[in-house]
């Protein structure tokens, strides 16, 4: 896809100014788990798991008991990570998940998964969901014509995702017109891939959503 700097390189330790600003393969090394938060570099040998697999730290590791209690909180992590949403603003998606009608778990993977820095990456604009906070905190994007620089800005039916005018002329914005053609995007959105405007057909079912932690597990965590 689209090579670019990925912004949480080269970050500073743990989180600052509400985002994480350390490295996103630290985030793996914790949960010890392929996030996929570094787009391409993921799935090539340069993964730092990748680089660890049979180490003895990286064995030792997974040898380690963990209570039930800790698992959970382990999937809450791993969702956190996933999403880039630090621990305060993900009690209120999971706040907000509660007071919905039906099931939480799955209420909280919906909000989730409504961001539009999240939409920005399933639309293919980006490879990862960090370099898509990125793009939108600078000023990027527009939500029905309005510029919108809200990461966690949540999309509904009926929104369409345009790039702003400015942007359209950047280096970048030109090699995705050249590249977007190989994106597939879920079916709960929809893509012109001639003027990279994307649509919001509806919101996200739980089907939609594919992720790598278990969400019952979160509820649990938040139970107790
Ligand atoms: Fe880093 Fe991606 Fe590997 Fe995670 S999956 S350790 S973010 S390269």
């Amino acid at each position: 896809m689209v090579a670019a700097a990925h912004p949480a390189e080269g970050g500073y330790k743990g989180e600052k100014m509400g985002r994480y600003v350390e490295p996103v393969c630290r985030l793996c090394r914790r949960v010890s788990e392929k996030l996929m938060l570094k787009g391409e570099r993921c799935l090539t040998p340069k993964c730092a798991l990748e680089r660890r697999k049979g180490s003895p730290r990286q064995r030792s590791v997974r040898q380690r008991k963990i209570s039930d209690r800790g698992l959970q909180l382990l999937e809450k992590q791993k969702a956190r990570y996933t999403y880039g949403v630090l621990e305060r603003q993900f009690r209120r998606f999971f706040a907000e998940a509660e007071r919905l009608p039906g099931i939480t778990g799955e209420n909280l993977i919906v909000l989730l998964e409504r961001r539009l820095d999240n939409v920005i990456y399933r639309l293919g604009f980006v490879t990862s969901r960090s370099q898509a906070r990125q793009l939108v905190r600078h000023g990027h994007f527009l939500v029905n014509g309005r510029k919108t620089n809200i990461p966690s800005f949540l999309v509904k039916p009926g929104d369409i995702i345009e790039w702003r005018q400015g942007s359209q002329q950047t280096e970048y914005y030109k090699e995705l017109v050249q590249v977007i053609g190989d994106v597939t995007v879920p079916s709960w959105l929809s893509l012109d891939k001639e003027k990279l405007v994307g649509y919001v057909i509806s919101f996200p079912t739980r089907d939609d959503i594919q992720v790598k932690f278990n969400e019952k597990a979160i509820v649990e965590y938040y139970s107790r």
